[in-house]
Parts: C-alpha cells; structure tokens; sequence
C-alpha cells in the first residue's frame, strides 16, 4: 500500500478529518505532520460527533497506529485533556506516538500570542506562532527536554529572560521557571509513556511493510512560504511539510491527496478574493455550519476560486481531489466560480502570491445554473443531478486535477467515490468502505 499525503487545499476546514477516517481503515498508520491545537478537525461517527486537535483523524479506527510528529506543536495540557475526552468517549489511544522533537507550547506562548498576534493577524490565541518562532530562533523546548525535569529548568533558565522581556515591553505578565515547571509537570507524566522517536518508529514500520497517511492541518493558503503571507499559519502545511515534519523521507512519499470545499471559506484576517458576504454568504454559513471547531468563530464564505486551487496543485502535487460539501450547494440558483482576478486594469489568469498585489485582487467570476436539488447524503455518481455532473467537470478541466471523491454529508457513508481514479488505485478497499 502506498504512502500518501492528505492536504487542505484551501484555507483549511475543508474536511480533512472526514477524508482521513474514511481513508484510515485501507492503512496502517496516520501521522499528523504540521500545526498544533489551533486546528480543529470534526468528524461524525454515525450519530457521534468528535472534534480532534492534535491527535490525528486515525484515532477513531481501531488498531490503527496515529502519530503526533516532530513537525507540529505539542500543548502538554491541551493534548492531556484531548486524551481524556477520547478515553471518556471509549476511544483506546494506546497506540499514540509523540515525537520527542516536537516543539511544545507552554503558558508563556499562548501569553505573547494573545499579545502579539492574536488581533494583528486574527490567530486563536493558543501560542502556536510564538512557539513555532522559539522553534526557528533556537529558543525552543521540545517534548524529549520536558521528560527530565532538572533539564527542562536549565532550557527555561536560557530563555525565559528573553520572552519576560518581550512580554513586560507588551505590558504583560511575566513567568518565573518554577510555575511553567509546575503548570505542565501533571501533563508530562500523562505523556511520558507516549513519547518516542517516531521518525525511527516510522522507519520500522515502514521497512515492516507498514503503510502511511500524512495528515495535514490548516490548508495551502496557510502555509508559511506558499500561503497569503504574513496570514498565516507558522509551519509547513502544504504537502512538502510531510517529509520534515515526520522524519519520513520525501523518497518514501508515493502520491498527495487534496481537500477542497465545493465554494471556499477562511477564518481570521486576510485576503480572500472570492469571499461573498449578504444573504448568500449567510447562507453557505448557516448550510455549511461554518463556525470553526477550536473557537466557534465565523468563517468567512465565498465561491471556489480556481487559480488559486491551481496553484495548490501545483504547490503539493496533487494527484487527486477529494471535494467536501457539495450539498452545502443545493439551494443555489447559480453557482460562481473565480476564474481570474482583475488588478489595475488587467486580468491575471494565475494566483499572484505578492502580497502587496494579493491585497487588491478583485475576483472574475464565471457562472452556471445551480442543481436546485438535494444532493444531501448521496452515495452514487448516477445519482447526483446532472448539473452537479457539469459542475464537478468544469473544476475538474479548471483546476487542471482530478475529483475522485464527492462528499455529500459530513457522515463516514455521505461519500461518493468517482471512477477511475488516483484514489481507488492507491486504496482498492475504499470501494467497499464507500458502498451504497
Ligand atoms: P478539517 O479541519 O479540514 O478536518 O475540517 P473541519 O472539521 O474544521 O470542518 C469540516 C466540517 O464540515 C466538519 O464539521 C465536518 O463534519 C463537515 N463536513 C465534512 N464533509 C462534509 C460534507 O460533505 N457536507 C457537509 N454538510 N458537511 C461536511
């Protein structure tokens, strides 16, 4: 069985936790490679509804082994009570593995985020940023450092000084080394039998003929280099970030799977040229429940955007497309679709990516007739309506990528898989995991 990235190709929330249980079962391991607590993913088990924040989609299978890798951000505290909520509602995370060198996010963090960045950029306010800057200036402490205690002082000796300094220049409280110690010593213990080095067990289980899904968190448009800089994410979220951030080389890495929504959301600041606001965004809002899983914030709404799904084709290498809430449609009399921007006077066919120039983007849009029928919950190809047919085709020939997978609903059977394609080569059993 390969091993193959699953991608937001958008601005993240465009289903990933749905693809990546539905996905699970055909391998042996997910690993999330990117991000921290800030993500939110929820899936819908027949009448339950879970939302994840760092333990990967693959949790909800049983057996399956889930990764937590060196790319992403651990919140001590948040993943121990992530923990708790599973194994109140009975799910077994006997088989979860924390990188050791995964940075970790502690009380002073989440302080400078809510000072520095949290209204500037429109960040949860969760520290992922400042921890993933501690990463990058040799600042950081990592999850290995936490397991002994005398250790984990001297690093908070090293550079607290620097974030006191920043946090009283904010006008902020500071932190002294004993309480971080003491804020996270109940979580490390909780953690300490998880922790491993997971590029090494990935190695094994790889060489043991295991099989890998790379999870993503946020999307494309959030990622660091090849996102709407400086509205962001602070890692690596576009495809590439699954070598890195797991330890797995990019030789190993056999094929990348996108998400897309039908239309396009964002939440936070930031330019999104397609965005409709009124009626209609209220709409989509309302269909769609777009209100994010971590802070319950609105997400912003608008219509597909082609070019810039051109660009996350090009950016990860999609290989295939999974597109999520197309039922979110339904009640449209017509539907639009970006297919170009106009800036100064002339009209760009390809995402520009400058920011000064992405700031002023005003969207081209073509439009068709919308189906006016329910497509909520359908599991064939045969049964959507032929303008959903139509609508599918166009994006496929507009984003120059195949859609192998529709889904109609956010349950595990509201999927509907298309054929041939990329997917059901790779994953034969999704077949019978996705019958009518
Ligand atoms: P992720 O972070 O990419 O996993 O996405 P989120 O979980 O933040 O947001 C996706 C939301 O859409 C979740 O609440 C899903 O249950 C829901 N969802 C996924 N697929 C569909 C679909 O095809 N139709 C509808 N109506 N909802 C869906």
């Amino acid at each position: 069985m390969p091993n193959i990235v699953i991608v937001g190709a958008q601005w993240g929330d465009e289903g990933k936790g749905k693809v990546v249980d539905l996905v699970a079962p055909c391998v042996d391991v997910v690993a999330r490679y990117s991000g921290g607590p800030n993500a939110g993913h929820t899936i819908v088990v027949a009448d339950r509804r879970f939302v994840l924040q760092l333990v990967p989609s693959g949790v909800l299978r049983p057996g399956k082994k889930n990764v937590i890798g060196c790319g992403t951000v651990v919140d001590p505290i948040g993943l121990v009570s992530e923990l708790d909520g599973l194994a109140a509602a009975g799910i077994s995370v006997e088989q979860l593995y924390v990188s050791h060198a995964a940075h970790v996010i502690l009380p002073y963090h989440r302080a400078l985020d809510q000072a520095m960045d949290q209204e500037r950029i429109g960040t949860t306010g969760k520290g992922v940023g400042p921890a993933y800057a501690d990463k990058a200036a040799r600042l950081g402490i990592r999850v290995g450092d936490l397991l002994d205690e005398d250790h984990f002082r001297e690093k908070l000796e090293a550079c607290l000084p620097v974030k006191n300094h920043l946090l009283r220049a904010c006008g902020r409280d500071t932190f002294e080394v004993e309480e971080v110690v003491k804020a996270v010593r109940g979580a490390v213990e909780r953690l300490r039998p998880h922790v491993a080095d997971t590029a090494l067990l990935l190695h094994r289980w790889m060489r043991d003929g295991a099989s890998v899904l790379f999870e993503g968190a946020q999307g494309t448009m959030l990622d660091v280099d090849h996102g709407t800089y400086p509205y962001i994410t602070a890692s690596s979220a576009s495809a590439g970030g699954a070598a890195p951030g797991t330890g797995v080389p990019p030789t190993r890495i056999n094929g990348v799977l996108g998400i897309t929504k039908a239309y396009a959301t964002r939440v936070g600041g930031g330019p999104f040229p397609t965005e409709v606001t009124g009626d209609l965004g209220e709409l989509i809002r309302a269909r769609g429940k777009e209100y994010g899983s971590v802070t319950g914030r609105p997400r912003r709404c608008g219509w597909f955007d082609a070019p810039l799904l051109r660009h996350a084709v090009r950016v990860n290498g999609l290989d295939t497309l999974a597109m999520t809430k197309l039922d979110v449609l339904d009640p449209c009399h017509a539907v639009l679709v970006g297919v170009g921007y106009r800036y100064k006077g002339t009209t760009l066919h390809e995402w520009p990516g400058e920011e000064r120039v992405v700031a002023k983007l005003e969207p081209v849009f073509e439009e068709r007739p919308g189906w006016l029928s329910e497509t909520a919950g359908l599991r064939t190809w045969g049964a959507l309506p032929a303008r959903a047919h139509d609508y599918i085709r166009w994006l496929e020939d507009l984003i120059e990528c195949e859609i192998s997978l529709v889904s109609t609903g956010p349950g595990r059977d509201e999927t509907i898989l298309v054929e041939p394609s990329c997917l059901t080569r790779w994953f034969p059993d999704l077949r019978q995991l996705c019958l009518p």
